[in-house]
């Protein structure tokens, strides 16, 4: 064999084996894709890790141990920890009268629950944001607490024990329940002392549109106390109030009633936005300038003063909790209050 004949045969041998590799390569890599995992798999797989990761609110899950709640108690500057269900207790003592029906008793032992949790951070909650080191606390700001001892001395002596394991039944009878909104606990069950007749609509209160918290009709509410107040100002003083806000918006005294207009209402009727002189201001501002009951209020001019007549008590979001009493007394149970004022929820046990 001559020198350039074995280079030839040489090159092709190596040719041959350099095809044959690719080609191997190539066939083995298009039998085996579909075996060690698709692409489409792994999109899967990653979306559904990224979406449980992503997700604040609280998942449905077993617990066989008690939650526990930290709870600062603002009259002695602590926080105590305690039981989730005895925490509770303390909140339906402090939030609802125990007079009224069992049925909204367990629907307010729910709510306040799930409100616990969407504030428990070792279970995905936000804590309360007045104070260090306390998932809640127990004022206005998050759910008012009191333990029991304390919430005793208010009551008829010959009552209290009955008052107190009335309280202890209907968390018994709702244990681990809580609100969900398409698999997961709500994070705003909020809840209100009387309404006006309708609840409103989050959107509308908070500019925070919130599925669940539609305004739905809440009748039967008109024997509480504080369906409709009415306070008096004398123009001056409402002059007075309304200019150390809003400086120079109300020229005189005089002119108070030609400076002050309602400019739109909520679908629920309250005063969604009102003039005060040049100025636009919320019903939910003007509200808490005057310390008002509610934002569902009309202005009556007197020659001398102002009467501001509300209807309601509270931010009107959410469950009525005079309205969840009206409808126990016409025999709806706690899950059917709950589902009416949270819209397309359900109650599950965690
Ligand atoms: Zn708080």
């Amino acid at each position: 064999m001559r020198k350039n004949d074995m280079f030839f045969y040489l090159s092709r041998f190596l040719i041959t084996v350099l095809i044959s590799i690719t080609f191997i390569t190539l066939i083995s890599f298009i039998i085996l894709r579909p075996v060690s995992g698709t692409k489409e798999n792994i999109t899967k797989l990653d979306k559904s890790e990224i979406k449980s990761k992503n997700i604040p609110n609280v998942p449905i899950k077993n617990h066989e141990k008690n939650i526990k709640v930290k709870v600062y108690i603002s009259q002695k500057r602590t926080v105590e920890e305690m039981d989730l269900e005895e925490y509770i207790k303390g909140v339906i003592a402090a939030e609802m009268p125990v007079e009224f029906n069992i049925e909204a008793l367990k629907a307010q032992a729910v709510a306040a629950r799930t409100y616990a949790l969407a504030h428990i951070e070792s279970e995905g909650g936000k804590r309360c944001s007045n104070v260090l080191n306390a998932d809640l606390c127990n004022t206005t700001h998050c759910q008012v607490f009191m333990h029991k001892d304390e919430r005793m001395k208010d009551w008829p002596k010959s009552k209290g024990e009955a008052y107190w394991r009335k309280i202890e039944d209907s968390v018994k009878e709702t244990r681990s329940e809580v609100i969900t909104y398409g698999g997961k606990v709500i994070k705003e069950p909020y809840y209100f002392a009387v309404s006006s007749g309708n609840t409103e609509n989050a959107s509308e209160v908070f500019s925070e549109s919130i599925p669940y918290l539609k305004s739905v009709k809440s009748p039967g509410e008109e024997s509480a106390q504080k369906y409709k107040t009415s306070i008096s100002y004398s123009n001056n003083s409402l002059t007075n109030i309304i200019n150390g806000y809003y400086p120079k918006s109300i020229p005189s005294s005089n002119s108070l009633k030609s400076n002050i207009k309602i400019k739109s209402r909520t679908e629920a009727g309250s005063v969604k936005e009102l003039q005060l002189g040049k100025t636009t201001v919320s019903g939910v501002k003007f509200r808490s300038m005057l310390g008002l009951n509610s934002t569902n209020f009309s202005i009556v001019f007197n020659k001398n003063s102002v009467d501001i007549v509300c209807k309601g008590y509270g931010h009107g979001v959410g469950m009525s909790q005079w309205g969840a009493n009206a409808m126990a007394k016409s025999n709806k149970n706690y899950k059917e209050i709950l589902g009416h004022y949270y819209q397309g929820t359900k109650v599950e046990k965690l």
